[in-house]
């Protein structure tokens, strides 16, 4: 996108002025796998629990500003009361909102990155300073010791369980010591957390830490990306002040009744889950196969994406788009994911579509280069 025309800048606040226009350039294709969406079909009774929600919203009125019912539905679910719960116009207003109360000029921000890039992006919306604990270059792995350091003059402190992009879960022991030694608020963003091993998520810490919070979506493992929901999960008194500061009629009417009519569809979801995690090891065993005779390093995930690294990666992913009608993500771009894709864990039929198409780009790649 293109820089902001010099005449607006100068009358915009001075911090933002080299901010750019989020546009992914969307291309339409036949198979997309880089939003890490849920590309599975939804069952014609769960379709129909759909349009039974929706029939009975009444569009003339307002929405229910904190989603009362639905808010009592997602306590249900996790055994929590529902001041315990708010509702978000996507777990990414949450994460916004959460920004906007706790952090700020002189209130630090710390992430562990390469992770989900839209922290920093908030952090510089309400003028907050970001202080990045990397990862580390050859896997990963966070710098434990390092983290809860930064944390302890933090005001918010952020991490991704399982992270986005490479795919590995916090243990909820560290996440108790954090919120147990963070100087202010730690946020653990579970967007993914429903493939990833029972027992991973911090949901139960809930109840002895006050200064922790969690970010739950329904865009990931359930099928409702495009209605825009997501909540948080934290104290009573952290919601409030959460709840304090949001857009007051930010989650509307006909998505808060799909949220209610997923919640009912819970089991056939979890099934769902269930198989898109079989699918998961599936495509990563199809590309360690590969692997043995095409350079590509497969890393393992507890989401539903898998991370790849392999020569020639922004290539390999435009000619997928444009030869294959297939999209992945490209962070070739980002500092330590160099050589890097992440793709969705699609069906059966479009991961196979993926597979074919990349063996033969990639190959076609390396054998360009004479290797
Ligand atoms: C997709 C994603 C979100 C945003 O979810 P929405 O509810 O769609 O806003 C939040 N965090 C991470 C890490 C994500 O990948």
């Amino acid at each position: 996108m293109a820089a902001l025309p010099e005449e607006v800048k100068r009358l915009m606040r001075e911090d933002l002025r080299e901010l750019e226009p989020y546009d992914p350039a969307f291309r339409p294709t036949e198979v997309n796998l880089s939003a890490n969406e849920n590309t599975w079909p939804v069952s014609e009774a769960r379709r129909a629990a759909h349009r039974a929600a929706l029939d009975a919203v009444a569009l003339n009125r307002y929405p229910d500003p904190l989603a009362g019912e639905l808010r009592a539905a997602i306590a249900r679910r996790h055994g929590l009361s529902p001041r315990q719960v708010l509702v978000c116009n996507g777990a990414d207003e949450g994460l916004f909102n959460l920004l906007l109360a706790f952090a700020g000029p002189g209130r630090e921000v710390v992430v562990a990155p390469p992770t989900f890039e839209e922290y920093a992006n908030f952090a510089a919306l309400v003028g907050a300073p970001v202080r990045a604990v990397r990862r580390s270059e050859a896997d990963f792995s966070l710098d434990g010791a390092a983290f809860l350091e930064a944390s302890r003059s933090a005001a918010v402190t952020i991490l991704c369980s399982p992270n986005n992009p490479t795919g590995d879960v916090v243990s909820p022991a560290f996440t108790a010591e954090l919120a147990r030694t963070c100087a202010g608020v730690t946020l653990v963003d579970e967007a993914y957390i429903d493939f990833a091993e029972p027992g991973s998520s911090a949901v139960s810490l809930l109840a002895s830490s006050e200064r922790l919070i969690v970010a739950r979506t329904f865009s990931k493992a359930f099928s409702l990306a495009g209605a825009r929901l997501g909540y948080l999960l934290a104290s009573p008194g952290l919601i409030d002040a959460l709840a304090s500061v949001r857009q007051i009629y930010s989650v509307n009417a006909v998505t808060q009744a799909l949220g209610l009519a997923e919640l009912a569809s819970a089991e056939e979801v979890a099934e769902l889950v269930a198989a898109i995690v079989a699918e998961r090891e599936r495509l990563a065993a199809r590309l360690s196969e590969l692997a043995c005779e095409l350079p590509v390093e497969v890393f393992p995930s507890e989401a539903n994406f898998l991370l790849l690294r392999l020569p020639h990666a922004s290539r390999v992913r435009e000619r997928l788009r444009d030869e294959e009608s297939v999209l992945v993500r490209d962070f070739s771009y980002a500092r330590g994911l160099e050589g890097c894709l992440r793709v969705s864990v699609g069906t059966p039929a479009e991961d196979e579509r993926f597979l074919a198409g990349f063996a033969r780009i990639l190959g076609e790649e390396c054998a360009g280069e004479g290797a």
